[in-house]
């Protein structure tokens, strides 16, 4: 996707999806710099009566400042990390000490202001100023990831670099505000963490992660990392002509790709568990299936997982099998027809071959 293309479709896409929060209605830079303090560490629902309460209690930056800090840490009560709310009033009071109580209204000032970073500083900047400063975080790095295949890890210096360099080349300089404002929902609404919302996302046809089946992996977190091992055995199920697949479950690896059914064990698995284990098998009626080649155990890598996948290939005189929910017979010439995983689709090929 080009940059271009990419900011006028996620603009596209706020247009008819923002959130009505009742600090964006504002560009008043305290409002705007107390919803972001608010929302460091807090959910929309939970910090939206906390903002309107300390607007009512402190209608301005002075109000602020002048406050008895009890009466700030009894406003703050029960949002949690106190240290916010202390910060809050130092910077109040660096304010009315520095800029005579007047919001300062350049991006370096304002990230002199105690407790606010570099995101805090580029959201107050662009949302109440119109500076074009791009803001950045997780939001950002997992949207811009995914769809730019963006493969560095996110905790490196570098990957800082890229991603920060990326989100300024595709501010939109004319409403940059917007533009922040569009990403971070986005982020939060559609290209979530887990579960994104592929089917309905204006980046569909560009989105490298979609398109490559990449989304759990990207944004690469190599912090986190605790490879998980993970033993999948494969039933291949065949008629002369055909076999069963069906679709995989949404809150996995692969989500809506199509598989051969599988039985998930904790271990390497003993073949004669397993054949008393493997779904299907109860589902075949009075002619048992026949079990006609085993394969090597094939290891593949995910970037948090390690698969160990085993396919086990079964005959069945008759398609008559009484199907678990969601499986179905296909043609066997037609099985590439299906997104399969890449680990299945390359066992598949190296059959026919
Ligand atoms: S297609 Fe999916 S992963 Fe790609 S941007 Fe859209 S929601 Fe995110």
């Amino acid at each position: 996707v080009t940059n271009s293309t990419f900011t006028r479709k996620l603009l596209q896409w706020h247009g008819s999806n923002k959130r009505p929060l009742p600090w964006k209605k504002t560009s008043n830079p305290y409002r705007i710099w107390l919803s972001e303090i608010i929302l460091q560490q807090t959910r929309v629902e939970q910090g939206t009566p906390y903002y309107l309460k300390m607007i009512r209690l402190f209608p301005t930056v002075k109000d602020l400042a002048k406050a008895h800090e009890d009466q700030v840490l009894s406003a703050w009560q029960g949002l949690g990390y106190y240290s916010r709310a202390k910060n809050l009033q130092a910077a109040a009071k660096q304010i009315v000490a520095n800029w005579n109580g007047k919001f300062p209204d350049r991006y370096e000032e304002i990230l002199q202001l105690k407790g606010v970073g570099e995101y805090t500083a580029a959201a107050i900047a662009s949302f109440a100023f119109g500076l074009p400063h791009a803001v950045v975080d997780g939001n950002v790095y997992r949207v811009l990831a995914r769809v730019f295949g963006i493969t560095e890890n996110i905790h490196s210096a570098k990957a800082k670099k890229t991603f920060f360099r990326l989100a300024n080349e595709l501010l939109d300089r004319r409403n940059p505000g917007a533009f922040n404002q569009a990403i971070m929902d986005f982020g939060s609404l559609v290209c979530r963490p887990a579960n994104p919302l592929c089917n309905n996302c204006c980046f569909r046809r560009e989105c490298r992660a979609f398109q490559q089946q990449k989304i759990q992996e990207w944004p690469v977190n190599r912090k986190n990392i605790r490879i998980r091992k993970r033993w999948l055995n494969f039933m291949i199920i065949e008629t002369a002509d055909s076999l069963i697949i069906r679709k995989r479950r949404e809150e996995d690896i692969w989500p809506g790709l199509f598989e051969w059914p599988v039985l998930e064990t904790q271990k390497k698995p003993a073949q004669k568990e397993l054949l008393a284990n493997l779904p299907l098998i109860k589902f075949a009626g009075p002619k048992p299936l026949k079990l006609t080649h085993r394969s090597e155990v094939v290891k593949h890598l995910l970037s948090h997982q390690t698969l160990f996948a085993t396919f086990f290939h079964f005959k069945s005189a008759t398609k008559k099998l009484k199907l678990p929910r969601g499986a179905q017979w296909v043609k066997k010439r037609n099985l590439l027809d299906f997104p399969l995983p890449k680990l299945l689709e390359n066992y598949w090929k190296n059959q026919l071959h």
